[in-house]
């Protein structure tokens, strides 16, 4: 194993005769060879087994140099017969490029296709070409590659409009048309012949081998060695774990190696997992097949010869050659087609033909390369490209030629071989495998599709003829589709077995489009659509013959009206779905009617070979029988035909489906007399006993026994009645009624807007697609609808334009009855809020064509005038079940129908044309012996019945149509001249009485819009007050903290300043809050009992300005300064909400046992992590993990006169000594510190310091508990180490928590540019507050010696002090973290000083200097690079640019060179301005919360003055350099000891990045506005691990702009002992845990945070409908939305990804079980 396993030694032995080798010399001697093939072969059999497979690790680029040196050469020597360098030079300069770009995709490339111009959907351009092209500015469609498609740009048959884009025009001498052999020399063609046929050869030889010993002949190595490779071969069956598993048993390897090994299966298809002698590989092959096989078929394992391996290799090497070597020459090009395509001279296969039959036998990796041969060269060259699309049915027009269209359909047909005694198709169980199967059949429907996407413009006799054979055998696939998977009802017991549907309707589907197509060819020509349309019939009359349903004659009669027709009964008999004939001649009909035949000559139509009766009946049943199922009869049948009749209507099918059904009704039923065809319908639907009898009222005397059966027959009825509408009134197809095509969309478009505003997705998924997926929207939309563009949020939305509103038609074939009653709902509102009736009257209708024109007189026929008389006289009594609502809305609907109908007959014809007489047959009364009163008389009695109140608008609208109707037939009858006066009184009457009508109306609707605007603005005014409502009752909680404290200017004239002994002193008030968990009313104090904030606390990099800093060692980081480029800080985030500290922990205790209790029971997660301490508020349910308890403010001492700096600092600095000595005290005496120690002499103590006094904690033990909580989470969190509350480590984290947060909150005002006080939303308020207060008094709970030795090694960094070693440099210091940290453990020493010296003055001496140091870091780190002139006007020196001046030239006088010169004071001042404006502004927010002082007026609006005002409430002076003059003895030393710090020097060179003041905000990346450039810019980002492989999942950091290879086994790395995708590993370097992400292939935004939470959030992309296209389905072209890029951004700054992450999450459990950190 150890020999075997070994690496491959350098093959020194061969060294020699590898350096003699000359390609030259074998080329030449090649060109002598008498058996060229042989040669070749020969000197291959030698080199290929020295050169590959001689260890088990591959070492491709030894391989690849020696292959060119030893095998290319030659080849290329003898193909140029000279040089190759000169001789392919040469080649390529007089070459003509072809105009095909052929250009191939990688995986993940965007593509581009043109939705007008592309022939079909798979012509694409690549993103070069498409930006070149006519198409951009087109409606275009942009998707990624799936790898290996290629551009058609040039492909003229690929392009109706643009074919070319500008670097692929052919230039004006077509060369195209030439011959590219013309080029070549006739020795080079023959040379380039046959040495292409050899290598092309030999590669497709060794391809297809199979023998895994032996090689073919000519190529046996001279001598073999026992090494064998064990090939390990990918198949679908396995998985990835499978494989990994089996492995690490098989070949013993470590899971890292077995995980490489599976990864490269899966991309190569093949990988050798062993290497070494025949019985040692066999070994291997033996354990992996045995441990493959139980489950299913084993792992497909060879092992195989090295020779034979060596040969395969350099197989591939040499496809790739000659696909690199054509690329220099299109005449090389060609030949390599010729030779490929050549047939043998026994008619055998060509090679193309060998490689492509034996694809599937074929490895990925070896797959691969000859596709893409395949496509740089068949492809690429115009004249091959045909000849090989012929050869793989891919041509279009090539009907006539080949007769593609009737051979696919056979080889189709013969594929579905399952069939029923008449030759119907029969599908078994469709599962998954049969699903696989049909795949396999549905590309030859793609095939189908292909040769039928260009419709001929021009006809030959000869297409015809080939088109009809075609369609001949597309009607007999029909033809075994009808009638398939037939359905009988169930009685009595439910089915047992749901039978099998699924492979009908998917084959059904699949078709669609096709038939569609086919119809759209008949239509390009009559000739082709008569003969079509006879073939058709014959086809249909054939296909009844089989239907044998044992039919007994009967004759039906009804007012007066009889018909033969046969007894057949839906729910009794077998109904039929599948009717695919029967549709296909309704659609031919349609075209037929629109044809000018049908106009001039319907004679020469075939349709007296039609029997209308015939055609009529199965779609009638297939009717009945969606009815029934309705109406619940069929409920036994299973949800088998529930989904049946779903997909019947469905968007997917309806069009060569229901909608053809509804056709033929109409086709036949215009053939019928209405009264005979309103019978056969009556008896289908299994009503006619209803109506036939002489009376119909008696029905329910009969029917009384069962209510389920007059409920049932009561919708029955209904959609009987429905029918009917839909038979008069659905002509919006063009051929049916005279419309355009585009009315029919715009009806749909109007139908489903008419529901609710829509998103164009969302219109776009309503209307059915045609074979290019277009539904023809987009070249009507903006004639219906309006649209509305999207906030932040949501998505663009149409609405219907309110003109359209007019054209609603309840009865819309297309609604389902949920979207009717939505509609209807909808519309009614509209008409009550225009203050009209709510009549839904049906809309006008455009009029039929001619073969259609009979249909109107159903409406005026004596049985539907019977029936409807019928339902009317059901209607005067109440129901009680007997009639229904809709029943009568149905038929009041109808004669709506039939009064617009006589109407526009009225209108539009001429008297004697006047067919329509509805108006005069409702008006007669019922003969004898029924006696009916007329349907009119009828309705004149609802109108005021009181149990139909809502149907009395639309009563009256019909009432008033009837009488306007009448007086039009009046009015025409009589002579307009003689009667003109009466008429004219008449009109002005009626005027009159309309302009009475209309002034009542428009009163009634003022009325109404201002009781509604009353009411909307209490709505509104209701839902302010309510929305938040637990913002709101948190301000009121706070009135008595913040409002008090901070609104009270106690007089607007006194300044305030608030910081230092003269600072404003907060009027004392008591603070009462209370608690959200019981409700109690609490008084804050520090001796009483504990109020907490819920809080969360993260790291955070958000205001990082250096990536690159490598995370800090939790146990040895020593946080005490924070570094200027705040790498990692710590977050405090509340939500504001407060409770007793003894209530939360309750709560918190409650959810862990909640907690225990479901992981032992379901192991689910949570959106939280109960161990890590988060839970969620109580009342928000925002994610916390820990508490911030509230403290009272400090009571303040009074103003005694205090000392200035530099007395002060002299007072600290022997407080200082004397704790040096007393902390050696406590120190033990550690045996080499000795000697130092002891010669440090003790230091009295100064007057009033007590170095032993030891303080009283002033705070109650629940305050203390709860200090430590916070503290201790503080400290666990930002440093990721185990809570340890001893640690001194834990008020450093506390402060520097407090200056972080208010840093950060600092940043967001200003991007948010928003004033620094009084626009933060309370919750931050109530935050940071609580948050300055713990961290003043958290010193408390930790040891006093720590803290003070703290504060005594942060004044060190500033004030020298020779006990404390190795303080940080100046620049090293984040100033405001140091001022923080200071003043918050100065208290420390000030316990213990009983001297005087008060807590303000501390305050303002610490931060006085601190400002003077931050004012020093600014000019040393930032003053301008290049001084320009563009100084102020007027620029007299100002006192701020003398001192400044003198400042800085003090500082380059300690500094020398390294600080250069800047000559311009005015600039100099301006930079410290701008550099020291951001900590002024923290500070001022740190000392307003730390000592509660209100803030001035001026700081709560933005604006110029800001600096001053900062100032003066800061106690600073506004010349901030005269904190320097005016202690100039006292900071001079201090600054010279500052410059002359170590590292100073260094870093002012350069050393490492500086930085510079102000701090500019972090942002996210900039996003290309384009979606597609991104889609780019990831196909060309390889996977950083597996050596240039495509990476999957290629994902963005929006942080860092870092690409990532997410998802994937191969990024996996190890964090913290765990295996974690890419983008996990990569949050915790970039964003310490937090990541936000943009996955570029599915267009998503993914938050990360943790390795456990995430979610998935709205991109930033939008099309130009206002819509994000998550997961790029649609392909409509994205672009940047910046409001919503800026959302996620601001998310990012205010630290609430993991917040939202908590809420998305929340809201979705199905989020809380992906795999998160395997992103
Ligand atoms: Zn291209
Ligand atoms: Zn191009
Ligand atoms: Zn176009
Ligand atoms: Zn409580
Ligand atoms: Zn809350
Ligand atoms: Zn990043
Ligand atoms: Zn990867």
């Amino acid at each position: 194993m150890a020999a075997a396993e070994s690496d491959r030694e350098p093959p020194s032995a061969l060294c020699s005769e590898f350096l003699d080798f000359s390609a030259k010399d074998t080329g030449l001697k090649w060109l002598q060879a008498s058996d060229l093939p042989k040669a070749v072969y020969q000197h291959l059999a030698r080199y290929v087994p020295k050169i590959y497979c001689l260890g088990p690790n591959l070492n491709p680029q030894n391989e690849d140099l020696l292959a060119q040196l030893l095998l290319q050469g030659p080849l290329e020597w003898y193909l140029c017969g000279e040089d190759p360098s000169i001789g392919l030079a040469k080649l390529e300069q007089s070459n003509q490029p072809s105009q095909l770009c052929g250009h191939v995709f990688k995986v993940g490339e965007p593509t581009y296709s043109c939705r007008e111009c592309a022939a079909d959907p798979t012509c694409v351009l690549c993103m070069q070409c498409f930006l070149g092209s006519v198409h951009k500015g087109h409606r275009y469609r942009m998707t990624t590659s799936g790898g290996g498609g290629f551009c058609d740009c040039g492909d003229t048959e690929a392009w109706k409009k643009g074919p070319y884009c500008q670097k692929h025009e052919p230039s004006i001498s077509d060369s195209s048309q030439e011959d590219p052999l013309d080029q070549l020399s006739a020795n080079m063609i023959t040379r380039t012949y046959s040495v292409f046929s050899i290598v092309l050869r030999y590669a497709v030889d060794m391809l297809t081998w199979e023998e895994e010993n032996e090689l073919p002949a000519g190529l046996e190595p001279p001598e073999r060695g026992d090494t064998y490779y064990c090939m390990l071969f990918n198949d679908e069956v396995h998985t990835y774990e499978q494989v990994i598993y089996t492995l690490q048993k098989a070949v013993n390897c470590t899971q890292k190696e077995a995980v490489s090994f599976a990864t490269t299966v899966d991309r190569d298809g093949r990988k050798s997992v062993r290497y070494g002698d025949f019985h040692f590989c066999e070994q291997a092959k033996t354990v992996i097949v045995r441990n493959t096989s139980r489950q299913t078929k084993p792992l497909r394992v060879q092992v195989m010869h090295s020779s034979v391996v060596a040969h395969q290799c350099f197989a591939l090497k040499a496809l790739a050659w000659l696909g690199q070597v054509i690329g220099h020459s299109d005449a090389l090009r060609r030949i390599l087609c010729q030779v490929g395509l050549e047939k043998g001279p026994l008619g055998e296969n060509s090679l193309v033909d060998t490689l492509m039959l034996c694809d599937s036998k074929m490895w990925k990796g070896a797959r691969n390369v000859y596709h893409q041969l395949l496509m740089s060269s068949l492809l690429m060259d115009p004249k091959y490209k045909k000849l090989f699309a012929i050869q793989f049915a891919k041509a279009r027009m090539l009907m006539t030629e080949e007769n593609l269209m009737a051979t696919i359909i056979r080889t189709f047909v013969e594929h579905l071989r399952h069939r029923d005694l008449q030759g119907r198709f029969q599908f078994e169980r469709y599962t998954p495998q049969q699903a696989f199967k049909f795949r396999r059949v549905q590309s030859l429907l793609g095939d189908l599709k292909y040769v039928l996407i260009s419709r001929p413009t021009e006809w030959t006799d000869k297409l015809r003829e080939k088109f009809l054979e075609g369609f001949e055998t597309f009607l007999e696939l029909l033809k075994c589709m009808q009638g398939m998977d037939p359905v009988v009802r169930q009685v009595g017991q439910h089915i047992e077995m749901e039978p099998e549907w699924e492979a009908a309707f998917t084959l059904q589907m699949k078709l669609t489009h096709i038939i569609s197509m086919m119809q759209e060819w008949c239509a390009s020509d009559e000739k082709v659509l008569i003969e079509a349309y006879r073939m058709c019939l014959v086809a249909l009359t054939h296909c009844h013959g089989g239907f044998a349903d044992g039919e007994q004659p009967i004759t039906l009669s009804m007012c007066g009206h009889s018909v033969d027709t046969f007894r057949y009964c839906v729910s009794q008999e077998k109904v039929i779905i599948h009717l695919p004939v029967s549709r296909l001649l309704a659609g031919l009909h349609v075209l037929l009617s629109k044809t000018e035949v049908a106009y001039r000559f319907p004679e020469r139509l075939p349709l007296s070979e039609l029997s209308p009766p015939m055609l009529i009946e199965h779609p009638l049943r297939c009717l009945v029988l969606c009815a029934q199922v309705h109406a619940g009869m069929w409920r036994r049948n299973g949800f088998s035909l529930v989904n049946q009749i779903y997909y019947y209507h469905n968007v997917k099918c309806r069009v060569e489906m229901f909608d053809k059904d509804l056709v033929m009704l109409q086709a036949g039923s215009s053939m019928m007399d209405p009264n005979h065809f309103l019978m056969i319908v009556l008896s289908r639907f299994e009503l006619y006993h209803i109506f036939s009898s002489a009376d119909g009222r008696k029905r329910h005397s009969r029917e009384n026994a069962n209510k389920d059966v007059i409920q049932q027959n009561n919708t029955l009825i209904e959609e009987m009645l429905h029918l009917i509408m839909m038979i008069v009134g659905e002509r919006f197809t063009p051929g049916i009624g005279q419309v355009q095509p585009s009315d029919e969309i715009k009806r749909e478009i109007i139908h489903q807007l008419c529901i609710r505003p829509m998103a164009h997705s969302e219109l776009a998924k309503a209307l059915p697609e045609n074979e290019n997926k277009e539904t023809g929207m987009e070249r009507v939309i903006d004639s219906v609808a309006l649209f509305k563009k999207p906030g932040v949020t949501g998505r663009g939305l149409y609405e219907l334009r309110p003109e359209c509103a007019k054209q609603f038609n309840l009865y819309f074939y297309h609604y389902s009855r949920a979207d009717q009653s939505k509609a209807e709902e909808a519309q009614r509102k509209l008409r009550r809020q225009s203050g009209e009736d709510s009549a839904l009257p049906p809309p006008l209708l455009p009029p039929f064509c001619p073969l259609f024109a009979s249909l109107v007189n159903l409406l005026q026929c004596d049985v539907l005038l019977g029936m409807l008389g019928v339902v009317l006289q059901w209607a005067v009594e109440p129901s009680g079940g007997h009639w229904s609502e809709s029943m009568l809305q149905r038929v009041l609907h109808l004669i709506g129908m039939a009064l617009l109908e006589e109407q526009q007959q009225l209108e539009s014809s001429s008297e004697d044309d006047i067919t329509f007489s509805f108006t005069l047959k409702i008006s007669r009364p019922g003969e004898a012996p029924s006696n009916t009163p007329s349907i009119l008389a009828l309705l004149e009695t609802l109108q005021n019945a009181a149990h139909l109140e809502v149907h009395k608008d639309m009563i009256r609208w019909i009432l008033k149509t009837v009488a306007s109707i009448k007086t039009m037939r009046e009015r025409s009858s009589t002579s307009p001249v003689t009667d003109s006066g009466g008429q004219n009184h008449q009109e002005t009457v009626r005027d009159k009485d309309k302009a009475e009508r209309k002034r009542k109306a428009e009163m009634a609707r003022l009325r109404r819009e201002k009781i509604m605007a009353q009411m909307s603005a209490m709505q509104r005014h209701f839902i302010d007050e309510n929305k938040e409502l637990f913002q709101q009752s948190l301000e009121e909680l706070d009135a008595s903290t913040s409002a008090s404290l901070e609104h009270s200017p106690s007089s607007p004239d006194a300044a305030l300043l608030c910081v230092g002994p003269r600072r404003t002193r907060p009027t004392e008030k008591r603070q009462v809050v209370t608690c959200i968990l019981c409700q109690e009313e609490q008084e804050i104090r520090g001796d009483g009992r504990a109020m907490v904030l819920a809080a969360f606390v993260q790291r955070s990099t958000v205001m990082s300005r250096n990536r690159h800093r490598p995370p800090p060692n939790p146990e040895r980081h020593d946080p005490l300064f924070m570094h200027p480029d705040l790498s990692f800080g710590t977050h405090t985030g509340s939500c504001g909400h407060i409770m007793h500290s003894h209530c939360w922990q309750r709560y918190f205790e409650a959810v862990q046992a909640k907690e225990q209790r479901r992981q032992q029971r379901l192991r689910v997660h949570t959106s939280y992590d109960v161990e890590n301490g988060e839970f969620l508020c109580p009342l928000c349910e925002c994610l916390s993990n820990t508490v911030i308890p509230l403290l009272p403010l400090p009571k303040g001492s009074g103003s005694t006169e205090q000392p200035g700096l530099g007395l002060w600092l002299k007072t600290v600095s022997q407080q200082i000594k004397s704790l040096h000595s007393a902390h050696r005290k406590l120190r033990p005496v550690d045996a080499g510190a000795v000697d130092a120690t002891s010669n440090m002499e003790d230091f009295p103590p100064p007057e009033g310091f007590k170095p032993d006094y030891v303080p009283v904690n002033p705070f109650s033990s629940t305050v203390k508990e709860m200090l430590t909580t916070f503290g201790t989470a503080t400290y666990k969190i930002g440093l990721k180490v185990h809570p340890n509350e001893q640690d001194p480590r834990v008020p450093i984290m506390c402060w520097g928590s407090c200056a972080y947060t208010i840093q950060s909150i600092e940043r967001l005002l200003v991007d948010e540019e928003k004033p620094l006080f009084g626009s933060l939303p309370c919750r931050q308020d109530d935050c940071l507050r609580s948050l300055t207060r713990f961290s003043a008094a958290c010193w408390t709970t930790a040891s006093l010696p720590s803290v003070q030795g703290h504060f005594i090694r942060l004044l060190a960094a500033l004030l020298p002090d020779p006990e404390v070693e190795s303080s940080p440099s100046l620049l090293d210091v984040d100033i405001f973290h140091l001022l923080v940290s200071m003043v918050m453990s100065y208290p420390s020493l000030h316990i213990q000083d009983s001297s005087g010296l008060s807590v303000d003055a501390a305050q303002q001496n610490l931060f006085q200097l601190v400002t003077v140091a931050h004012v020093v870091q600014v000019l040393l780190t930032s003053t301008p690079a290049e001084v320009t002139m563009d100084q102020e006007s007027g620029g007299g020196h100002s006192e701020e640019e003398q001192s400044i001046s003198a400042l800085y030239s003090c500082l380059r006088r300690h500094l020398g060179g390294a600080l250069r010169d800047v000559g311009s004071a005015w600039h100099l001042w301006r930079c410290v301005k701008a550099g020291v404006l951001p900590f002024l502004r923290a500070g001022a927010l740190f000392f307003h919360h730390l000592n509660g002082v209100p803030t001035p007026s001026e700081l709560h609006a933005r604006g110029s003055g800001q600096w001053e005002y900062l100032c003066g409430y800061l106690g600073l002076p506004s010349n901030l350099l005269q904190l320097y003059h005016s202690n100039q003895d006292l900071l001079d030393p201090l600054i010279q000891g500052w410059c002359s710090h170590s590292s100073i020097q260094g870093l002012l060179q350069g050393s490492s990045p500086l930085v510079s003041y102000p701090r500019e905000s972090n942002r996210l990346i900039d996003l290309p506005d384009d979606y597609s450039a991104l889609i780019n810019q990831a196909s060309t980002f390889t996977c950083p691990k597996s050596g240039g492989d495509k990476s999957r999942a290629p994902t963005l950091c929006l942080v860092c702009g870092a690409m990532l290879c997410s998802q994937s086994y191969c990024c996996q790395t190890d964090l913290e002992g765990e295996d974690v995708g890419a983008c996990t590993a990569h949050t915790f370097a970039c964003g310490a845990g937090v990541g936000i992400f943009l996955r570029v292939r599915e267009s998503q935004v993914l938050f990360l945070a943790g390795k456990t939470k995430g979610c998935f959030y709205t991109p930033p992309y939008l099309d130009d409908y206002g819509e994000t296209d998550q997961g790029l389905r649609r392909g409509n072209p994205l672009h940047l939305c910046q409001e919503r890029y800026r959302k996620i951004q601001k998310l990012w700054r205010q630290h609430s990804i993991t917040e939202e992450i908590g809420h998305a999450q929340e809201a979705n459990q199905s989020l809380v079980g992906i795999d998160w950190q395997h992103l």
